[in-house]
């Protein structure tokens, strides 16, 4: 780690986004796309820091969205970069806009590529395709698995139509979610048994998100291999779309102590608020890392960090620290790039934070900077 003292003298609540680690992640990247003429996609979902889309422009193939919005902030910010979307369901209107920016539009039904398959093949350079559900993922927790019992997100084999697909080049699916090429392989081969005598018949699939790919550990070699291996059996362009991946551990959300409070034992409030600034500590739930901490009772001093909003669970974690926390101190929060500022919100008036970027020559950068409007505009 690296000049921690520059974060450390900005004001909190902030995000720093690290640009040296955000390139490091996008050579990895770079490198599965050249080893195999696989398209990968940043799945904006996770990160949509739009600053940085320049940057990330000129390692991977494009973007992913989930609908209009996200598109439309692709189509505006990532130049001539692919520009694909997937939508449990899409809105006339929406549709109509997404046709004009688009390069791959994917129906999650029959019943929504019926309702605009006349107006989509009007557009001839849009690539149509159809999310499946192989009915089979290794997610643990049910909120992240699309495979779940009665899912909305894809179509299982029995209700897929195999005398519609005029006008459907693709298929996609997405079942992973934070997992390794091992993983894929496993789910590869369901999905071949399943539904791939139809990919004789596609140009492209689509593996969608939820690949570890820059991981310490991720097992890039088996990730080519899956691919290259679809890749030649069915004469398809392969896509896959990552959104962790592409920012994991590039940012950091630093925050102050506020307060040091007792109640059985000790607790600090921070500035910062799980429920607002970093939900998924409440919904996945995990617990953030904090550079020079421990688990609760490692080293000298533990603390409950708890936020200055009224809602009793909003408590980030138990934390123990070798030196006493004290009002003022600074905290540093990491891998706080993704599903962070993407989630934001401004629940019990809570200010959001800064957005800077810690530029690859040592810099950091004010990229937004929010007030009181941003709550009240809202309301
Ligand atoms: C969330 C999502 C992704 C990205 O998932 P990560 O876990 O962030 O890699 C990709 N595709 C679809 C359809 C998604 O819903």
């Amino acid at each position: 780690m690296y000049e921690f003292d520059k974060l450390l003298s900005l004001p909190t609540p902030c995000y720093v986004i690290d640009e040296n680690a955000l390139i490091k992640n996008l050579e990895i990247l770079k490198q599965v796309e050249s080893e195999t003429n696989c398209h990968i996609l940043l799945a904006q979902k996770a990160f949509s820091a739009y600053h940085v889309y320049p940057l990330i422009s000129k390692y991977i193939s494009g973007t992913t969205s989930s609908g209009l919005y996200e598109a439309r902030l692709a189509y505006e910010e990532m130049g001539e970069k692919q520009i694909h979307c997937f939508s449990p369901a899409y809105k006339d209107n929406d549709f109509a806009e997404l046709l004009k920016i688009c390069d791959h539009i994917v129906f999650n039904s029959f019943s929504q590529w019926k309702h605009f398959r006349e107006i989509a093949l009007k557009s001839k350079n849009i690539k149509f395709g159809l999310r499946i559900n192989p009915e089979y993922s290794e997610i643990k927790t049910d909120i992240y698995d699309p495979c779940s019992a009665n899912s909305r997100l894809g179509i299982t084999l029995e209700n897929f139509e195999e005398n519609e697909l005029d006008g459907i080049s693709g298929l996609h699916f997405h079942t992973m979610c934070e997992q390794g090429a091992d993983v894929l392989e496993r789910t590869l081969e369901v999905v071949e048994q399943k539904f791939g005598k139809y990919l004789y018949d596609m140009e492209w699939i689509n593996f969608g998100g939820g690949h570890h790919i820059t991981k310490p550990d991720y097992n890039v070699k088996k990730l080519i291999d899956c691919i290259n291996r679809i890749k030649n059996k069915y004469n398809v362009q392969v896509y896959i779309e990552p959104g962790e991946a592409v920012a994991l551990n590039a940012g950091y959300l630093v925050t102050s102590v506020l307060d040091i409070v007792k109640n059985n034992m000790n607790i600090a409030i921070v500035d910062t608020s799980a429920a607002c600034h970093m939900p998924d500590v409440l919904e996945m739930p995990y617990r953030p890392y904090i550079i020079n901490s421990d688990e609760a009772d490692i080293l000298k001093y533990t603390y409950r960090l708890g936020a200055p909003t009224c809602l009793a669970g909003d408590i980030i974690g138990d934390y123990s620290f070798d030196y006493p926390l004290k009002t003022g101190d600074k905290l540093i929060f990491t891998d706080m790039s993704i599903y962070s500022m993407v989630k934001n919100n401004t629940f019990n008036g809570m200010p959001l934070p800064s957005i800077y970027l810690f530029t690859a020559n040592g810099d950091i950068k004010l990229l937004k900077k929010f007030d009181y409007s941003d709550f009240k505009r809202r309301l």
